[in-house]
């Protein structure tokens, strides 16, 4: 995942948009985060006095699972990033932003990639937002059958019953 970025850094150009399709080849992070492995990547980089940004955004999608009726279902998710692009990164400087070593003129961004990916995997999900879930008696999916369980054990008229039944 590099970013060749030589050309523009020697020119007297201020920004350049970037927009690469990428793919992760790394098994074990495409297996724990059942992400597929094609990402689109999009941003801006851009020089700011000495300093040379990037504003970046991920756009993936992975097999998550409905917390509620626990089908699969692909979610796409967008994220996005700022890093500082720097020749030579200090060490031991305490700060919350993205450092990333220009090297040879290109910048590698598998790592970051990763790790906005990983940080923005929401916890949870539904496959849809009225998903009624599985019948906690019969096991059914609410979504697709009805089950003739009787899961509604609140109607009124059964608590009047119950009172009248307790004396
Ligand atoms: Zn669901
Ligand atoms: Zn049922």
């Amino acid at each position: 995942m590099l970013i060749r970025i030589n050309k523009f850094l020697s020119s007297e150009q201020i920004s350049i948009q970037i927009n690469e399709k990428f793919e992760i080849d790394d098994e074990d992070f495409l297996s724990k985060t059942h992400l597929h492995k094609d990402i689109v990547f999009s941003g801006v980089i851009f020089k700011v006095d000495d300093n040379v940004i990037l504003n970046g955004s991920i756009q993936y999608t992975f097999e998550d699972e409905c917390a509620r009726c626990l089908i699969t279902f692909d979610k796409t998710v967008t994220t996005s990033f700022e890093a500082v692009l720097m020749r030579q990164l200090e060490e031991n400087e305490e700060s919350d932003e993205i450092k990333l070593k220009i090297t040879d003129g290109c910048v590698d961004l598998e790592e970051t990639i990763k790790q906005m990916i990983y940080l923005s995997m929401p916890m949870k999900s539904l496959c849809k937002k009225d998903c009624k879930g599985i019948c906690p008696n019969c096991g059914v999916n609410l979504n697709n059958e009805e089950c003739k369980c009787n899961n509604d054990l609140t109607d009124p008229r059964f608590d009047k019953l119950k009172d009248l039944l307790k004396d």
